[in-house]
C-alpha cells in the first residue's frame, strides 16, 4: 500500500491525504474531485485523483538526473 500524496497550493509541500492504496488500483481512479484538510496549512484542499501521486512514486521526484551511464 502506498500513501496518496497532493501537492499544498499555499506551501507547496507534499502532504498525504492520509488515503491509501495500491498503484494499480490508483491507475484506474476516475478523474474525481474530494477534499482534505491540508496538515502543511491547516485549510481545506479540493483535490484531484489526477493531480495526486503515490508516496514512493516516480513523479515525487521531479529533479531529471542521468539515468543512464553511457560508456564513451
Ligand atoms: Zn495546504
Amino acid at each position: 500500500m502506498s500513501t496518496v500524496m497532493i501537492k499544498c497550493p499555499n506551501t507547496g509541500l507534499a502532504v498525504s491525504t492520509a488515503i491509501e492504496t495500491e498503484p494499480s488500483v490508483f491507475r484506474q481512479l476516475p478523474k474525481v474531485a474530494s477534499r482534505m484538510l491540508c496538515p502543511a496549512c491547516g485549510k481545506e484542499h479540493v483535490w484531484m485523483t489526477s493531480s495526486a501521486w503515490l508516496a514512493g512514486a516516480p513523479r515525487l521526484v521531479e529533479t531529471r538526473r542521468p539515468a543512464k551511464t553511457v560508456a564513451a
